[in-house]
């Protein structure tokens, strides 16, 4: 090419370099200059578990590679998808490998702090669910799940409720989360929720009441490319906030009123779930804004619309009232406060939390790149994940003692015997005598049939203005 001695691979300037997204420096880097200094000479390309994945650290559902060897994350490459995460990732989508990688993640069944096979802890908890019933009434249990679940996992809680008795279903552990996360979804439809595409494509943002390298960080970087290509930006606030910093310049106003919305053309409302936001969504709508929503969790939009489907109800409400005495946590942090007094919890999870550690009954269940799934995230955007790794302890960091001979030759990998939660739960209602059931039937039975590499599916809470989701293929009504 005639290039050599004229071009430079490098900074502009010198010192280091202090990024939200500098790991994506080692997807694009021609050289090999930038290297992924957590990954590296770890593996090559051709050893790594690969599969097309989704990223579940916020809500806004960027696409990834997770790379695996010997049951360990090693490291998280963007995958493309220009309708929302475009070539590129932020650096918490990349670097939190730590819990998923935990040697101790919960592994085997445990009953009261003892370890048991699986059919055993199953019997034990049926029998003390049914204990519990006689004790207490059985409407005095609750299915708590959050966010964090896929929605496999999540379309089956109210099943485990029909086949307990369970009085109380929850989605959400707080009120103020399930409140504000299903008005948020209320108003998203076809017409009105925009993707990160969109927000690039803006000629006027107007951002309240969120963080945004916080709370979406690949959405500030959507932001910063409509800025580049000269779009205002507005950032709703009260004169005495703590200054963001953030990727792009913008312009402080106190409210929406003094946005120039009506002659402006592609404008988006950026906004978190908070009062403030809940108050200008509607003025921000019928000046013809689109929204995009930051949520909570990768399944925020996907528990919201089953908590509006089933009767349910938030946790910390039910435990206010005096109702639970009887716990099943599935994938759920719950605040050890709420807790307290519960003569009954059994939780499912992958994560060492607080309710793990205070249930009598722990049931493993895989991580998100060890099982098939679903998220649907912050526009209503369901996307499928796929199968990483193989479930089990990593080879780094093991104890050479259990490492090397003499071994068990069993056909798990040692601490690989955990199941998917909506598996645990499918085999709870099976034990409790209830026909079991598959994950995503009834009206999530489309989802199935979406492809990881595809640009997944709209679910959207109620047809558009225009009454023609159905006829689009849109919406699960
Ligand atoms: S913006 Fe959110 S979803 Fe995207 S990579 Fe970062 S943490 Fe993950």
């Amino acid at each position: 090419m005639g290039s050599a001695g004229r071009v430079y691979y490098g900074r502009a300037e010198d010192g280091q370099l202090e990024s939200p997204f500098s790991g994506n420096l080692v997807d694009i880097c021609p050289t090999g200059v930038f290297t992924d200094k957590t990954a590296r000479f770890r593996a090559r390309y051709w050893d790594y578990d690969i599969s097309p994945s989704i990223c579940p650290h916020c809500s806004l559902g960027c696409n990834t590679l997770p790379a695996a060897r010997y049951r360990e994350l090693l490291k998280v490459m963007a995958r493309r998808n220009d309708t929302i995460n475009g070539w590129f990732i932020c650096d918490r989508g990349r670097f939190s490998k730590a819990s998923v990688n935990d040697q101790d993640r919960p592994r085997d069944p445990l009953v009261n702090g003892r370890r048991v096979g699986w059919d055993e802890a199953v019997d034990q908890l049926a029998a003390r669910i049914k204990e519990i019933g006689k004790l207490y009434g059985r409407e005095t249990l609750a299915i708590v799940g959050s966010s964090r679940l896929s929605m496999e996992a999540a379309s089956l809680l109210h099943v485990l409720q029909g086949a307990t008795g369970a009085g109380s279903l929850c989605y959400f552990v707080s009120e103020e989360e399930a409140v504000r996360t299903a008005a948020a979804i209320s108003h998203l439809n076809e017409g009105t929720s925009a993707s990160m595409a969109d927000v690039q494509a803006a000629g006027l943002i107007a951002i309240v009441d969120c963080d945004l390298l916080q709370d979406g960080p690949m959405m500030a970087l959507a932001v910063r490319q409509a800025w580049r290509k000269g779009a205002r930006i507005f950032l709703v606030e009260e004169a005495a906030e703590e200054p963001q910093n953030l990727p792009f310049a913008w312009e402080s106003v106190p409210s929406l009123a003094d946005i120039p919305l009506q002659g402006a053309k592609r404008k988006v409302l950026v906004c978190g779930t908070g009062e403030r936001a809940a108050g200008l969504v509607s003025q921000a709508l019928a000046n013809g804004a689109k929204l995009a929503c930051l949520l909570d969790g990768p399944n925020s939009f996907g528990t919201a619309l089953l908590a509006g489907d089933h009767e349910s109800t938030p946790f910390a409400r039910a435990v206010a009232e005096g109702k639970v005495k009887g716990l099943i946590a599935v994938e759920t942090d719950i605040p050890p406060e709420l807790l307290e007094g519960i003569p009954f919890i059994a939780a499912l999870d992958w994560r060492n939390t607080d309710t793990v550690r205070a249930a009598h009954f722990v049931l493993p269940t895989t991580a998100w790149l060890e099982m098939d799934g679903t998220y649907i995230n912050n526009e209503g955007r369901a996307q499928r994940f796929k199968k990483v790794m193989n479930a089990g302890l990593p080879i780094a960091g093991m104890n050479p003692a259990t490492l090397h001979p003499p071994r068990q030759h069993i056909a798990t990998a040692p601490g690989g015997d955990v199941r998917p939660a909506w598996k645990v739960v499918s085999d709870i209602v099976k034990r409790l005598g209830t026909k079991g059931a598959e994950p995503l039937s009834g009206k999530w039975e489309r989802l199935r049939e979406m492809d990881a590499e595809g640009n997944g599916l709209m679910v959207f809470p109620r047809v558009n203005d225009s009454g023609n989701d159905k006829e689009k293929g849109n919406g699960l009504q």
